[in-house]
């Protein structure tokens, strides 16, 4: 194995809070352990268009309470294709970087596998999205700041539903997943989550509805996962405004909120942890792999499990928020 003397970095695809907390962790602790440090903005785009800066330990200060990424980051097109990916190969010979962290999501690890295993180039990756769809850790950078966001939001929402006696479907994001929804709903008192996970009918929809206004509660709220799958939340407030017009329906898409905001404690630490983790892999010569932490501790998992299997929904805390919401 060549030994490695420079790595870059690069935040890729959705930001995430607590992806500049990563940058600082894999820099530092890359600088402790003698390695030169590069920073790549615009993830594989600037890779290609060699945006490329040394990093050095003040290159990162003051940034771990930050949200979003100093680093910028795109979605690049050109990267999917082989001609696309010789480019940023040309570039990493050039700027004498031999090794690659990616912090990013699902899409950005596929294209960290692809590339590693056409260019023999050592890369580790980091699971940077709020969504927590990446199978082999407990949770991704992003995830526990944007759940803290959609509580705190859905509690400002519950103060008009009361007044008003309201029914609010909130979508929130996850497209394939239903961890934000679900866990959202669990920490803010909702009346139901709807996943893309589970099928959810009408009929069962109306039940849960009914069952809202049925307790002593005067106002229900409903968590939907924006995917297609739920039909998001506004095509579920039309199938019920079509079928209970007796009910005062809204709706309100929390979107790009969620992204936004300083990270919470948890997220600092995670990615903290998983940064100094990723240096410690690549001088372990671990290659293609993720960083995961499962049960408090630190694992490597190969990109090909992280991006392939779907990181299954504890189906226990669907029947927590059932029995909570009586
Ligand atoms: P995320 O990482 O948040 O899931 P995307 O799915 O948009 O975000 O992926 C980010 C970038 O990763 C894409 O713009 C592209 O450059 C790269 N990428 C995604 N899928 C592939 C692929 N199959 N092959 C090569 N590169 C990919």
């Amino acid at each position: 194995m060549a030994e490695i003397k420079c790595i870059g970095i690069l935040t890729s695809g959705g930001d995430a809070p607590g992806m500049n907390a990563a940058i600082r962790a894999v820099t530092r602790a890359g600088i402790c352990s003698g390695f030169s440090v590069k920073g790549i903005y615009r993830g594989y785009r600037g890779l290609i268009t060699d945006e490329i800066v040394d990093f050095k330990t003040q290159n990162v200060s003051n940034i771990i309470q930050t949200g979003g990424t100093i680093l910028k980051t795109a979605r690049c097109k050109e990267f999917t294709t082989p001609e696309g990916r010789q480019l940023a190969y040309d570039v990493l010979k050039r700027e004498g970087i031999d090794a690659l962290v990616v912090i990013g999501g699902d899409g950005s690890l596929t294209g960290a596998r692809i590339f590693a295993n056409e260019f023999n180039f050592p890369i580790v990756g980091l699971p940077g999205t709020i969504d927590n769809d990446l199978y082999g850790t407990d949770k991704t950078i992003g995830y526990d700041t944007a759940l803290n966001t959609i509580m705190q939001c859905v509690d400002k929402i519950r103060d008009t539903a009361t007044s008003h006696e309201r029914l609010f479907f909130i979508e929130v994001m996850g497209r394939d997943a239903g961890f934000l929804a679900l866990n959202g709903a669990i920490a803010s008192g909702a009346e139901a989550a709807i996943i893309p996970e589970i099928s959810t009918e009408v009929d069962q929809l109306a039940e849960l509805v009914k069952n809202g206004f049925r307790k002593s509660k005067n106002s229900s709220i409903v968590l939907v996962a924006e995917s297609p799958i739920t039909g998001g939340a506004m095509g579920l407030a039309e199938r019920v405004k079509n079928e209970f017009p007796q009910y005062d329906v809204r709706v309100t898409i929390l979107g790009h909120l969620q992204r936004g905001g300083s990270p919470t404690a948890v997220d600092r630490i995670l990615a903290s942890r998983m940064g100094a983790a990723a240096i410690d892999a690549l001088l372990e010569d671990q290659r293609n792999v993720m960083i995961g932490i499962t049960n408090d501790e630190i694992v490597y998992v190969p990109f090909s499990k992280a991006i392939k299997n779907d990181k299954p929904i504890n189906r226990d805390l669907l029947n927590t928020l059932r029995r909570l919401s009586i």
